[in-house]
């Protein structure tokens, strides 16, 4: 063990931490975190936090399932490593392939009978965009090269993952979007309904962009759209239930392929396997990572839809594409086992049935709180924003800070709470027990009201 002083001036000497600001960090030292079990992770001071992140929305199952573990160990026993290029294969990816195969639902003519591994959402995503490209080229459409993704969407920090996505700030660095990348304005109902609008009108009009989008790009330039079901990293943004459908009705329409990011949404976190079932529509292409191995090594995927695999296996020859971990065996074997205890403990259904109402009616409480505007949840994804002005919506300048200062007083209190600007967001691991969701619903309520003390002084 080391103490945590030393740890942190090691740290600060030489790691370049992601999605950080180490002018700042090296004033006040990482937090180091040494140990996890259930929903609760620990730090180097013996502080207890309640993890209302699972992680970066990874850790599905909860902290110390020794199964998953045990599944690593035995892998690494037999077969630590080897690799699927140039017609090669290893048990556990047929197998996980198969599994994930058989979870991922048929809707209408879409079935998901075929899986592409990488190690990441990012990955994924950079390979959605060249599987896309090459089935297009296959079907003698070269032309089909845009990809339309949403403002504020999150797909991942690569080279196309970061231009898929539609945050100016990664935008702002590295030259980005790549060619051949657009964007349309996300479906927030919060910020972006009219005045009299309901939800269900607003969700049509804000598809409606993507039509828009797509006869200024000339349809027959477009090769898909990219969104998550609900925006995890910005903001856990829920679309009205009229939104997905008729976005569904416009790729139908012009016949792009459709896309749907699951790296958060998918294996419980919405309950159900897969997210595109819940809303309603027919994704060609399904990116997943997280969840599969509930983070405890790194996996991610596309699961190809039979309309894209059947031309890019049958006429396609070889597609010039892969990572040196893609099927990787020990990955592959930790994600059968991680998915073996998700089934025996119904983690999914539980979401659907139990834990992800009970934490609905929990939240729908703080909609009383003086400073919360909107708290609404999706599954076990939730989020609510802070407000100036409860009647009217107002809200704070955004130089405050608040989301901020909201977040300082959860991590002080023991919980891990997420700020994007002033909408403070959770996605907690889906083992909670009603009594945990009791214990974090109090814990938020106490850092509402220290935050509303701040801003009176
Ligand atoms: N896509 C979505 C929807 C995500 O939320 C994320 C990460 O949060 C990614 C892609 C990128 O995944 P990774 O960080 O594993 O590359």
């Amino acid at each position: 063990a080391m103490d945590t002083k030393t740890v942190q001036a090691m740290d600060s000497a030489h790691y370049i931490h992601s999605f950080t600001d180490h002018a700042d960090l090296a004033t006040r030292g990482a937090r180091v975190m040494t140990h996890a079990d259930g929903i609760y992770v620990w730090d180097s001071e013996g502080k207890k936090i309640l993890d209302g992140m699972s992680g970066l929305w990874c850790v599905n199952a909860g902290y110390g399932r020794k199964e998953i573990a045990d599944a690593a160990y035995q892998q690494m026993m037999t077969l630590p490593y080897y690799n699927s290029f140039f017609q090669t294969t290893n048990i556990p990816a047929a197998k996980l392939a198969a599994k994930l195969a058989s979870l991922a639902p048929s809707v209408g003519d879409r079935s998901f009978n075929h899986v592409f591994y990488s190690s990441s959402g990012s990955e994924s995503n950079d390979t959605n965009v060249r599987m896309v490209r090459r089935y297009w080229d296959l079907l003698g459409q070269p032309q089909r090269k845009t990809i339309i993704g949403r403002i504020n969407g999150y797909h991942g920090s690569t080279m196309a993952g970061a231009s898929l996505g539609g945050m100016s700030g990664m935008h702002a660095q590295g030259d980005l979007p790549i060619p051949n990348i657009t964007h349309i304005e996300q479906p927030y109902f919060f910020e972006n309904g009219l005045p009299g609008e309901s939800e269900a009108d607003f969700g049509i009009r804000a598809a409606g962009w993507l039509e828009t989008k797509i006869l200024e790009l000339g349809a027959d330039k477009v090769a898909a759209f990219i969104g998550e079901p609900v925006q995890g990293a910005g903001g856990v943004i829920i679309p009205p239930s009229t939104y997905w459908p008729e976005i569904q009705r416009i790729v139908d329409k012009y016949g792009i392929l459709l896309i749907s990011d699951e790296v958060i949404c998918a294996f419980g976190r919405l309950g159900h396997w897969f997210a595109y079932e819940k809303f309603g529509y027919k994704p060609d292409l399904v990116t997943f990572a997280k969840g599969v191995t509930s983070g405890y090594v790194p996996l991610g995927g596309v699961m190809v839809g039979n309309r894209v695999a059947d031309v890019l296996i049958e006429k396609g020859g070889e597609f010039n594409h892969g990572y040196t971990y893609s099927g990787h065996p020990v990955a592959c074997a930790v994600a059968l086992a991680n998915l073996e205890l998700m089934e025996r403990e119904n983690l999914v259904g539980r979401v659907k049935d139990d834990i992800g109402p009970y934490l609905a009616k929990r939240f729908a409480e703080l909609n009383n709180h003086p400073l919360v505007g909107l708290a609404e949840t999706c599954g076990f994804a939730a989020g609510l924003v802070l407000v100036k002005d409860k009647a009217t919506g107002e809200c704070f300048d955004s130089s405050l800070g608040v989301g901020m200062i909201c977040r300082g007083h959860c991590f002080g209190n023991g919980l891990i709470m997420r700020a994007v600007g002033d909408r403070m967001i959770i996605a907690p691991p889906l083992i909670m027990t009603h009594a945990q969701i009791d214990e974090m619903m109090a814990l938020i309520l106490r850092c509402l009201d220290l935050t509303a003390a701040d801003l009176k002084q």
